[in-house]
């Protein structure tokens, strides 16, 4: 089967409606990311802030471009004129400079706060304690040109579901935790996990966003 009868599948099969399916086209050809797009889906999510600036230069202008990966605070400026969402904030620093770039452009650059929940050492990521002290601040309430939707993490990557969906429900209560005391009625309210190895599970923990690459566009050969 072929990307778009890979995304089909998984639209009208594996996720509910109320899920968004990130389609992530990392490291894929123009060409697989071209077809999904003429079979008419739009959401797609890249991990490198270059090879997502060269996507969105070579590819239709209503394409909704998610950036899930690690960021430089230096390389906010090549995707700030069009991301749609930047998944993977773990820094106060970061979300200033998303601020500043934002301000340039004109316009509100949306984010998720990215926790580090997997017990992995690899895995980027804020901690509880860390996204409360700079939420509550001054500083916080100054940026006029970021809007907070929600929450993004990673469960460590093992056979072991019963360590995910742990995994998972402690960010769930990370979610409402900064719900509850921070955004009570704004925009917040995404939660983005999952991945081809366990969106299962995190649809059933109350996942809003899953971010699927291999199971749609086939596995990464990162070796060229
Ligand atoms: C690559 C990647 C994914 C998708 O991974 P698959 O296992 O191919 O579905 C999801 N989220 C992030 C942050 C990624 O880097």
């Amino acid at each position: 089967m072929g990307v778009s009868e890979n995304i089909k599948h998984f639209l009208s099969n594996e996720i509910p409606s109320n899920v968004k399916l990130v389609a992530v086209s990392k490291t894929k050809p123009i060409d697989a990311i071209r077809e999904a797009y003429q079979s008419g889906y739009k959401i797609f999510g890249e991990n490198k802030v270059q090879e997502l600036a060269d996507k969105y230069n070579e590819l239709p202008k209503d394409i909704e471009w998610h950036m899930i990966g690690h960021m430089q605070s230096n390389k906010v400026k090549y995707i700030a004129p069009f991301v749609s969402l930047i998944h993977g904030i773990d820094s106060f620093k970061l979300l200033s400079v998303i601020n500043k770039e934002g301000e340039k452009n004109n316009r509100k650059i949306n984010c998720l706060l990215q926790f580090h929940i997997a017990k992995e050492e690899t895995k980027f990521g804020l901690s509880i304690e860390e996204a409360k002290e700079f939420l509550q601040s001054e500083e916080f309430k100054k940026l006029n040109n970021i809007t907070i939707c929600g929450v993004m993490g990673m469960a460590t990557y093992t056979e072991n579901e019963e360590a995910i969906r742990s995994e998972f429900k402690e960010l769930v209560y990370i979610f409402n935790e900064l719900k509850n005391t921070f955004f009570p009625v704004s925009d917040f309210k995404e939660i983005s996990m999952g991945m081809s190895g366990d969106y299962k599970i995190a649809i059933e923990e109350g996942a809003t966003m899953v971010r699927i690459g291999s199971l749609l566009f086939g596995a990464r050969n990162y070796i060229k």
